[in-house]
């Protein structure tokens, strides 16, 4: 339950341990609830304590490592223990079901199946790919469907004869203190990557280590080089990726490495392969387990190693419900576990970045590009008084052209989906706006629907202006459906793509857009961000960011970093050795400081730069926030209970004297999906300080009575309007 307190029951003999499951009656439902201590006294008279009805475990879910971790984040992070813990479980093990293996459904090739790889013939084409994909050994479903293949198609090939169901379980080889645990051979490493290994290596028990390792430097090599002989002391690690960083390439290079069960734990799993992995890794069966988020909560028998790629990436911190920071909690469960942790990045976070600069972590660096492609030469376009077309310079299309005409690939970034940003009447002035939030509607053409990109909402493109009846209604702001219609029309012989949430909805689409760009199939590429992060193009050697002025003058302090990083991933990632690329952005204020300290002198600098500018300004990673959100229907209860608020911290700041807060602030969007919001920043060069005041009034914050005002605080926010 959503409530910051526990519940008292009646406990049988033997009595169930801390950490085990059991069923409850809670007012008129049958729950699932965890055993959490077992106090000699109870408030609630001893006639009406509720038994336990029934004991799920007989042992406790949650390593002891773990369960000291789960209390620390619940209190850290000022969130109910009941929802921190049921978090932390695999949804069956939520519902009650026992932690008992089952069976784990994959595929393999039958003989008839080796035998129709060898013939070639004129097959449908994604039954054709489906018979390549297994040709190296059996393939679990989950895998299988993360990549595009879908269960029609491998009924088909069962029914063919071509392919059979099998239950990878039944086949498990022990691993444990194998001797031969690599299937191909190493690499030999480069100097700074050896030294960078040998240093992981040598740390025995707890210590962070930050990778900053430009791209193609060779980091990957260096998580795998550092985990051989974690592996060969038959000791697992976890391997924490971002959410859209889990590609089956990825896991491909790390099965083809060690001959050792690498699991997957990643979103196009359903609840019962989730449940597996995570069995799996508890029983240390599993040798390596490679996750979103929410894996760093699976137990493991012995933990030997984590590591965390890409860890400056937005998506390890939660932005709704339990608002922990997976990177700063594997930092913690490093400690518990006493074992190393590894942070990789070639844009390191500015916070981790100041810890290692503090030398609170060890701080490694690679500069030398392992796998031979170039750096980027970066270009900023004036674009002042330039006439665009769909958000692109004639000078852009230019270079365009030029490298198109040689055969290479060109990129485009936007960071706003749609066709355009808003609809507007020509005629009076009407803008066709949510009538649920304080935000215009945007246009998709694609779905012919007007969308509230904040509350989901949608409504038909209108033939005519509801105001004045006119019917010139016309589009405002380019979206990346736009550019990708003017650029189909500019270079009618080239094949264009898209990529963004719209163009990948299906499971499997983005990597069946994804294999096609690195096939050659189309030569130019839009996207949001989401075609920046993770994947290398090598045959792309022109990028353009097409505006990049919102973010430099971006009323969250986090956006210039969130520019930079992005900016130098794409650079990152284009181009090869004999193709260097070129970047190119557009913006109308070329002279910015922070944008020309970035371009002239790389991410590590900007980032000294912009950290010296955070210090003077006292912001994070100088200080400590939380923040307080809130919301109601109505105006006046909200700016009631807001000051109410205020008024209860008022009376507490002067045994806080470091602390600081700012508000109640209404954001910029004040209403959204027809709620006003506000909103109260609390900031302190101390952590401890915000965590014994926020122990200290958010009892008195939940006995308000205002019940029609939603609030939720945020520790260590990353977002904040
Ligand atoms: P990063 O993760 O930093 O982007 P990778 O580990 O993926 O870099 O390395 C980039 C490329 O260089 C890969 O193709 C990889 O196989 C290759 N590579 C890395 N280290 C070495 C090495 N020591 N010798 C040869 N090739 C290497
Ligand atoms: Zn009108
Ligand atoms: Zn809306």
């Amino acid at each position: 339950m959503p409530l910051r307190r526990q519940f008292d029951y009646l406990a049988p003999q033997p009595l169930p341990q801390p950490g085990c499951r059991v069923r409850v009656i809670f007012g008129r439902q049958l729950l699932v609830g965890i055993v959490t201590a077992h106090p000699e006294h109870s408030e609630v008279p001893p006639e009406k304590l509720k038994p336990i009805v029934e004991v799920l475990d007989s042992a406790p879910l949650f390593a002891p490592t773990l369960w000291s971790l789960l209390q620390w984040a619940a209190a850290y992070y000022q969130h109910p223990l009941g929802e921190v813990l049921h978090h932390a479980l695999p949804q069956l093990l939520r519902q009650g079901e026992a932690p008992e293996r089952r069976a784990l459904t994959a595929y393999e090739l039958t003989e008839a199946g080796q035998a129709m790889l060898t013939t070639p013939s004129r097959r449908a084409p994604r039954q054709q790919r489906t018979l390549e994909r297994l040709a190296e050994g059996a393939v679990t479903g989950a895998d299988l469907r993360a990549e595009g293949i879908d269960t029609p198609i491998l009924k088909t090939l069962q029914e063919k004869g071509f392919i059979h169901e099998l239950d990878l379980l039944s086949r498990r080889e022990p691993w444990q203190q194998s001797f031969a645990i690599h299937h191909e051979d190493e690499p030999s490493l480069n100097s700074e990557q050896a030294l960078t290994v040998a240093s992981i290596n040598q740390q025995q028990g707890f210590g962070v280590f930050l990778l900053e390792g430009i791209t193609g430097s060779g980091k990957t090599e260096v998580y795998l080089q550092s985990m051989a002989p974690v592996l060969a002391r038959g000791e697992q690690v976890l391997v924490l990726v971002p959410e859209i960083g889990l590609t089956p390439q990825t896991l491909r290079r790390f099965r083809r490495r060690f001959n050792a069960p690498v699991l997957p734990l990643h979103s196009a799993m359903n609840d019962r392969e989730r449940l597996e992995s995570w069995l799996a890794c508890r029983a240390g069966e599993a040798a390596i387990l490679i996750g979103t988020r929410s894996a760093l909560f699976t137990p493991f028998a012995r933990l030997g190693l984590i590591i965390i790629d890409e860890e400056h990436d937005a998506s390890f911190k939660q932005q709704a419900g339990f608002r922990d920071h997976a990177r700063d909690l594997a930092i913690l469960r490093a400690r518990e576990e006493r074992c190393p942790i590894v942070l990789g990045s070639a844009t390191p976070s500015l916070e981790s970045l100041h810890n290692a600069r503090s030398g609170k972590y060890h701080y490694l660096k690679l500069t030398l590009r392992a796998g031979g492609a170039s750096q980027a030469r970066e270009v900023v376009l004036d674009i002042k008084s330039v006439p665009l077309k769909a958000g692109v310079s004639p000078q852009l299309l230019d270079l365009m052209a030029s490298q198109l005409r040689e055969g290479n690939q060109v990129m485009l970034f936007l960071n706003r989906r749609g066709y355009a940003q808003s609809l507007l009447c020509h005629q009076c002035g009407w803008i066709a706006a949510c009538g649920r939030c304080d935000a215009y509607y945007t246009w998709h053409q694609g779905s012919r629907r007007l969308q509230c990109h904040h509350c989901d909402s949608m409504r038909a493109v209108p033939e005519c202006c509801p105001e004045c009846g006119s019917s010139q209604l016309q589009g405002t702001g380019i979206g990346t459906e736009q550019v990708e219609q003017l650029l189909a029309e500019r270079f009618p012989q080239y094949r264009t793509i898209r990529i963004d949430r719209d163009s990948t909805r299906r499971k499997g689409e983005l990597e069946a857009h994804l294999d096609g760009i690195r096939a050659g199939e189309y030569q130019i590429l839009i996207g949001t961000q989401m075609l920046a992060k993770g994947h290398h193009f090598p045959d792309v050697t022109l990028v353009g960011l097409l505006d990049v002025d919102g973010a430099l003058f971006s009323a969250d302090f986090r956006a210039t970093e969130k520019l930079a990083q992005l900016y130098t991933q794409v650079a990152g990632r284009s181009g090869r050795a004999s193709k260097p690329g070129l970047v190119v952005l557009q913006s109308h204020h070329p002279e910015h400081l922070l944008l020309q300290d970035l371009v002239n002198n790389g991410y590590g600098h900007f980032a000294i730069t912009c950290l010296q500018e955070r210090q003077a300004l006292a912001l994070p990673p100088f200080s400590f926030q939380a923040l307080l959100r809130a919301e109601a229907r109505d105006r006046a209860l909200l700016e009631q209970f807001m000051l109410a608020v205020t008024g209860l911290l008022s009376q507490r700041q002067p045994l806080y004297p470091e602390l600081i807060f700012i508000g109640p602030l209404t954001p910029q969007m004040e209403r959204r999906a027809g709620k006003y919001r506000m909103q109260l920043l609390l900031q302190s060069p101390r952590r401890q300080e915000i965590a014994r005041l926020l122990q200290e009034l958010l009892p008195h914050v939940e006995a308000l009575p205002y019940r029609q005002v939603r609030w939720s605080l945020d520790v260590d926010p990353q977002e904040w309007l």
